[in-house]
């Protein structure tokens, strides 16, 4: 469990004329500690419901630090096996230290529940943002797949494959930041080593998860065509009214850009040249960040808070 201190605050802009509430601060607790506790927050409203578990805003009680409590019940854990897995998010999480991925400052557990102290996005769900405006525009877009980019850049970096890039899994702070969540299905590898686990959700999956094939961290590159789609579009790009017609479109990359909205064809090449059914083929990373829809898009689009 780690925990380090810095960082930000928000702070109440005007002055008070009545007693106001301490300044909240979505970053780590300053004190380095190893034991928590529940006793060590207030716990405050839900605002997330997980496969296993809910996650609460809370506040740590000596620091006021506002912070993400993700609850995960012991029993439930057991029941689906899920030990390593957590073990694995847990462990992957905290080792991960970059602008666009949410923090974990540390766990904690007791007889019934395991406990992650995340960082609070309060900006939500990317997720919402986009079936509240339908599609975003394309430097929006370019912006968010520029940031998820960079991150993902960090992670492979660091031997992790992320796996699970989808809009729910991507949070976005009080500064409209992006913030990948959610490492429950990543994984860390050894170099150059396959996976050979079939995970991720199916819309998102890459056709080499799909017919089960060792996969690596093209994965995550096929996932940001996907998403780049999804963001410009609205809807995912091989979406069909069963699992095993999406899995057809998946393999046969049967991609089709609709009339409207109207996306540039910068953007539809980007698209095209992530979504390429052989993994070794797929743009890059840095490939990526030099396209220049990416560049152009992106460069002078400030974060955006709906
Ligand atoms: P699933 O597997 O269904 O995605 P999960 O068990 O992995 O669920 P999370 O995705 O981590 O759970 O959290 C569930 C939801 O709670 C998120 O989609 C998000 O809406 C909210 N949430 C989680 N963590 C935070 C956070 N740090 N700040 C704000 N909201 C959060
Ligand atoms: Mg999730």
């Amino acid at each position: 469990m780690t925990s380090s201190s810095s960082q930000t605050q928000i702070q109440s802009q005007k002055p008070p004329r009545k007693p106001q509430p301490p300044p909240i601060s979505t970053t780590t607790p300053t004190t380095s500690k190893l034991n928590w506790s529940l006793n060590d927050f207030e716990i405050g409203k839900p605002i997330g419901r997980g496969k296993f578990g809910r996650v609460y805003l809370a506040r740590e009680v000596q620091s006021k630090y506002i912070v993400a409590l993700k609850v995960i019940f012991k029993e439930q854990i057991g029941k689906h096996g899920l030990h390593r897995q957590l073990r694995r998010e847990m462990e992957i999480q905290s080792s991960l230290h970059h602008p666009n991925i949410l923090r974990l400052h540390g766990w904690f557990h007791d007889d019934l529940r395991v406990v992650l102290i995340l960082e609070y996005a309060h900006g939500g769900e990317l997720y919402r943002q986009l079936r509240k405006s339908g599609h975003f525009s394309e430097p929006q877009a370019a912006y968010y797949i520029a940031s998820l980019t960079r991150a993902l850049a960090y992670c492979h970096e660091k031997h992790v494959i992320h796996r699970d890039i989808k809009p729910e899994n991507l949070l976005l702070d009080h500064e409209g930041h992006l913030k990948i969540a959610d490492f429950g299905w990543s994984v860390q590898l050894k170099s150059e080593s396959k996976r050979m686990t079939m995970c991720g959700t199916l819309d998102y999956l890459a056709p080499e998860m799909v017919d089960n094939q060792a996969h690596d961290y093209a994965v995550d590159n096929w996932t940001l065509g996907v998403l780049c789609y999804e963001l410009l579009y609205g809807v995912p790009p091989f979406e069909a009214e069963s699992q095993r017609d999406t899995f057809r479109r998946i393999m046969k990359v049967d991609l089709s850009f609709p009339s409207t909205p109207t996306v540039s064809a910068e953007a539809k090449n980007l698209i095209s040249r992530l979504l390429v059914k052989d993994s070794t083929k797929r743009l890059s990373l840095k490939e990526i960040l030099e396209h220049p829809w990416v560049v152009k898009n992106a460069e002078n689009t400030v974060a955006c808070t709906n």
